[in-house]
């Protein structure tokens, strides 16, 4: 086949999907916007701080900034969160007490949770103060309602964790329709249950967040999709004013909570990552639907296909042999802007489970707003790409790994 027309026809095909992406980015692009100016935001903003950080201008108006966004009542928007799985591990740890118990209805956790709640053993874990764990899985790639609503009925569950984005499993990511239909559930059955959200690489995919359909506390990093590739790490916690106040004071100490925490410099990255994000999160769909399409006229199974409902920006391919998987991958790496002269190995990745074999020729380490693909060395091996700061880097890259796919 060739590859030129390939994807001469494909994007082709592919306009009125794009479309529906610049609508979501015009529509995120007008609420930073508006924010920023609600906000004041002036050239002190990007003043730093050091030492304790008390009365940081610039970090306390980005995180208005966060909460307006998202239309939050409080928003901790922090680079002394090292990336969203600290972030999470905070929010758990901030909410939950022993004896509590947490219940995560979306399946399994994320691999960086599973030592926090002691799934996998671990003298620090949430268990080993004594919290609760327990789980629903999905069915049909959706919620199991009636299960749900048992379990509240008979149970008392401090906190709900839903993961939206699908992680390294094959179920879809969760749309926010769907986690609108589960939080009117929880709050009719358990009206106290806290209602977390992991909204990692979700953030402006689809028109609404989990805050405005019902959700209490939601959580991100900033090395996916709101630090728009020039945040240098971080992650966000947004919700209601209590519970954010609660990580607060986790995150640092109990009396100081968000009163402390130095931006040493960073904070003009923090905005500026922010102001791009709704450009950089459409850069990273278009390519991922591009993707989609490419590789399924190679007649490999992908999901999302390309033109399904979107609730984040990975893009799976199912190479179904572990040379595929690798081939693609290095090619994704071949094409990056840093690193590319090196070749990808599988290694034992701290807080995984499987070898993973990961491209991540990137600005920042383990950016995967960056256009980044990995995958777990285990059948049916797939890979998990996501990001690309611009759609023509992002073609550009593809179109490599495909080359070298198909060679
Ligand atoms: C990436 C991810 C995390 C962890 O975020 P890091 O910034 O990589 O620590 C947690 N949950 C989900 C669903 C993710 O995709």
């Amino acid at each position: 086949m060739d590859l030129n027309n390939l994807f001469i026809e494909a994007e082709n095909a592919l306009q009125e999907e794009f479309k529906k992406v610049d609508r979501i980015e015009a529509i995120y692009s007008e609420k930073v916007m508006n924010a920023f100016h609600k906000n004041n935001v002036q050239e002190a903003c990007f003043n730093s701080t050091t030492g304790y950080g008390y009365s940081d201008l610039g970090r306390d108006t980005l995180e208005s900034i966060y909460a307006d966004v998202f239309n939050a009542e409080s928003a901790l928007v922090r680079s002394q969160f090292i990336s969203g799985s600290h972030a999470l591990n905070v929010t758990f740890f901030g909410l939950l007490r022993p004896g509590d118990e947490l219940l995560s209805i979306s399946g399994l956790p994320y691999d960086t949770l599973h030592e926090v709640i002691g799934i996998k053993e671990n003298g620090s874990s949430l268990k080993s103060f004594g919290i609760k764990y327990s789980q629903i899985d999905l069915v049909n790639d959706d919620f199991n309602y009636d299960a749900i609503k048992e379990y509240l009925t008979n149970n008392k569950v401090k906190v709900i964790e839903i993961q939206r984005s699908k992680g390294y499993s094959t179920r879809k990511s969760i749309t926010i329709d769907k986690v609108a239909n589960v939080a009117k559930l929880i709050k009719e059955v358990s009206p106290e249950t806290i209602i977390m959200v992991d909204n990692c690489y979700c953030e402006f995919v689809e028109e609404k967040n989990p805050i405005e359909v019902g959700c209490d506390i939601c959580v991100g990093s900033l090395i996916k999709n709101l630090g728009g590739g020039i945040a240098p790490n971080g992650a966000y916690v947004v919700g209601s004013k209590k519970l954010v106040d609660l990580v607060a004071e986790r995150l640092s100490l109990p009396g100081e909570g968000r009163e402390v925490g130095p931006t040493l410099g960073i904070n003009k990255s923090l905005y500026q990552g922010l102001y791009l994000a709704p450009s950089v999160v459409a850069s990273s769909l278009k390519t991922a639907i591009l993707t989609s399409y490419a590789l399924e006229k190679l007649n490999y199974k992908v999901s999302p296909k390309y033109n399904e409902i979107r609730a984040d920006i990975v893009q799976n391919i199912e190479f179904g042999n572990k040379d595929d998987l690798i081939k693609y991958v290095e090619g994704i790496q071949a094409s990056s802007p840093v690193d590319s002269h090196v070749t990808p190995i599988p290694w034992d990745m701290p807080g995984y489970d499987d070898q993973v074999i990961m491209a991540a020729g990137c600005f920042t380490q383990g950016s995967s707003i960056e256009l980044s693909c990995d995958g777990p060395i285990r059948p049916p091996f797939i890979a998990y790409q996501q990001g690309s700061l611009t759609y023509n880097y992002g073609k550009l890259s593809i179109k490599k790994a495909v080359e070298k796919l198909i060679k």
